[in-house]
């Protein structure tokens, strides 16, 4: 397999504008769950800056669990990360959906994101792998490791190896927290991929209180990097406002993440 740590030994290193994701240093992309408006993103970057973050998150499509749910500003929205990547130069990460988009997206992104419940929709898999931009594949909520490094071949197979895996919880009986961190996958993946791995502890957990103890864990296991949800009014985001950290909680996460990556 293309993406095994057998067929090559030595670590991917994924290059994005002179930033590594894989590499020496811990990297974090950080943002609000969706792109809201222009005010409030501006803010969130203004912040997200201020504590050293190169990469902003954002969904311009969003994949909601009911049809009635806020389901972003499409062309809008990713016209809006692209003014922040203008004025600031961070590098943009957004989900692609459908593969009918791919060609928008691929306008304003530097980094693909495939969520959750895409992980195995193999078309758009495929899709993403005829493309020459990094690709961030999340693991899908009920994968096993062994699905979700198959879905890191699909996109290898076509030619893209620019993949970067991220485990973002997993369905259990435990109903405390929206999803379950699995963090032995981290090693795990570590051991069987030569990919960049890097944790959600967000949409693990669902809890901004317990997001930046996650994040903490997922440095001290290996983890390349974390995707991280932050919004400057929590309690106003028009989605996943209970798990996203205020700037202030956000840059101590910062601080504890840097002194436990140069533990270890
Ligand atoms: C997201 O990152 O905004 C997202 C929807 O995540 P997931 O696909 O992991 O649920
Ligand atoms: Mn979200």
């Amino acid at each position: 397999k293309l993406v095994s740590r057998e067929f090559k030994e030595e670590n991917t290193i994924v290059q994005v504008n002179g930033h590594q994701i894989g590499g020496d240093e811990i990297q974090v992309i950080a943002g609000p769950c969706a792109v809201e408006s222009r005010e409030v993103l501006e803010e969130i970057a203004g912040e997200l800056t201020a504590a050293g973050v190169h990469f902003l998150r954002g969904g311009a499509f969003k994949p909601r669990t009911s049809p009635y749910s806020f389901q972003g500003w499409g062309e809008k929205g990713l016209k809006l990360l692209a003014g922040v990547r203008e004025r600031t130069g961070m590098m943009i990460v957004t989900e692609l959906m459908d593969p009918r988009d791919t060609v928008l997206l691929c306008k304003y992104a530097d980094i693909i994101q495939i969520g959750t419940r895409n992980m195995a929709n193999f078309r758009l898999l495929t899709e993403v792998g005829n493309i020459d931009k990094p690709v961030i594949l999340k693991r899908g909520m009920s994968a096993t490791i062994k699905e979700f490094l198959m879905s890191a071949e699909y996109i290898a197979a076509q030619g893209n190896e620019k993949v970067i895996l991220c485990e973002r919880g997993i369905r259990t009986f435990e109903t405390e927290t929206r999803n379950t961190l699995d963090i032995s996958a981290v090693p795990l993946l570590k051991n069987l991929t030569h990919l960049p791995v890097i944790v959600d502890p967000s949409h693990a957990v669902g809890r901004a209180d317990l997001v930046p103890a996650m994040a903490r864990a997922s440095v001290a296991a290996g983890a390349d990097g974390l995707l991280v949800e932050v919004h400057v009014r929590p309690e106003e985001a028009l989605s996943d406002g209970p798990q996203s950290l205020r700037p202030e909680a956000f840059a101590v996460m910062m601080e504890e993440c840097r002194r436990v990556a140069v533990a270890i």
